[in-house]
């Protein structure tokens, strides 16, 4: 069947139906999606959501307790870890700290049958790859933390596995040298091909990283698509606010037409809001709005959509400001506005306890029903 299904333009990893238990407790519920070959895919979600059982289940650590995983058009599920055309890197690196990194780079390649001389090459063509030619004869505790980090993928991508496991590859790092990885590990990723599968808690890694992104909850997928998708488009309130900051809502559907939902809020009164899935008059539904989304204003705008309020509180934050506005209700809502460029006249769009109007378009908003 693998011929056949490469033939169909089968995807590269699929995971059917999958679902985990440990005793009665369901780890991972019933998980399904398709990665293409070639993709940065992460697995995005709080602690104890089940990304690490999941990511197991693919490398054959752990047996699904339902569902079928295929891997490069053959049903892996039952296949045990070193056969499957995987390999997975670890957050701990678990490098030897006896071994020097080139040692530590031809172990990855222990099971392979290659001559002394390939294997030599191999390693030297890893170090290449990871930037770490000179530093072949140091030990794990003579590099620094984000050298460490690239001698552990370059020992994982050492056998040339065709799909990648990467659990929180970039935790052990600090904020600057994460970011600086990012771009290292997809740039990585694009002169080897191969697929990479990310486990992560932080949306911004995840965002920068990943061709596409499964938000998880719970053992359950909640969404999976794009950066953008996920950002501009959450299917539910979980996504929502699990990924940016975001201010939510609670409203009724009072009348839908044209592509345009009027949408009674307490604290904004009536909003028209672009609908662009199935909502129906008398609905209750949750409005969401991005802080940077909403325009602040001094004096009154044009916009239907508009509220008075006052500003609680800023936080500058060189290219832009965030402000916490109060609403008359009480409600304090989160905006951000940019700032004047230096030199220019005011700073600030308003200041502490000021007066301010907050506006949006109908298509800034986002209308969920879940
Ligand atoms: P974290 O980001 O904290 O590592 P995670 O999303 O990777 O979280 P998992 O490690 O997949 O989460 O764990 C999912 C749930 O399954 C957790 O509640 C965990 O306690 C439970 N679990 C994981 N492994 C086992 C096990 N071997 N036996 C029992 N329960 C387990």
């Amino acid at each position: 069947a693998p011929v056949a299904e490469a033939a169909a333009g089968a995807p590269f990893v699929r995971v059917e139906g999958v679902s985990k238990k440990f005793g009665t407790f369901l780890a991972v519920d019933d998980v399904s999606f398709d990665i293409a070959r070639g993709e940065i895919f992460s697995l995005l979600g709080g602690s104890g959501c089940g990304k690490t059982t999941l990511l197991r289940m693919l490398a054959g650590f752990e047996e699904p307790t339902k569902g079928r995983i295929h891997i490069d058009g053959r049903d892996v599920t039952d296949v045990p870890p070193y056969e499957r055309p995987v390999n997975m890197m670890f957050q701990s690196y678990a490098l030897f700290p006896h071994m020097s990194v080139e040692k530590n780079i031809a172990y990855g390649l222990k099971h392979e049958p290659l001559s002394r001389g390939e294997r030599a090459d191999r390693v030297a063509e890893m170090l290449e790859l990871v930037q770490l030619q000179d530093y072949g004869g140091r030990k794990p505790h003579q590099i620094s933390g984000g050298q460490r980090q690239r001698v552990a993928l370059a020992r994982a991508l050492a056998r040339a596995p065709k799909l990648l496991l990467l659990d929180e590859p970039l935790a052990a790092l600090d904020k600057k040298l994460r970011e600086h990885t990012q771009f290292e590990l997809m740039s990585i990723q694009e002169q080897t091909g191969v697929t990479f599968i990310v486990v992560t808690h932080d949306q911004e890694e995840a965002m920068t990283l990943s061709s596409r992104m499964a938000v998880m909850e719970k053992g359950r997928i909640r969404q999976i698509g794009t950066a953008t998708d996920i950002y501009e488009y959450p299917q539910n309130r979980f996504v929502a606010d699990f990924i940016g900051s975001i201010n939510l809502f609670e409203g009724q559907v009072r009348a839908v037409s044209g592509g345009v939902a009027q949408v009674e809020v307490e604290e904004l009164g009536q909003v028209s809001v672009t609908a662009e899935g199935e909502v129906a008059a008398g609905q209750p539904v949750t409005l969401a709005l991005r802080p940077e989304k909403l325009s602040l204003s001094r004096t009154e705008p044009e916009a239907q959509n508009r509220v008075a309020g006052t500003v609680e509180s800023l936080a500058y934050f060189g290219k832009d400001s965030l402000y916490r506005i109060r609403l008359a209700s009480g409600r304090v809502v989160s905006a951000n506005a940019p700032n004047a460029r230096r030199g220019g006249e005011g700073q600030w769009v308003a200041d502490w306890e000021d007066d301010v109007w907050l506006s949006f378009a109908p298509s800034s908003a986002i209308l969920l029903v879940e």
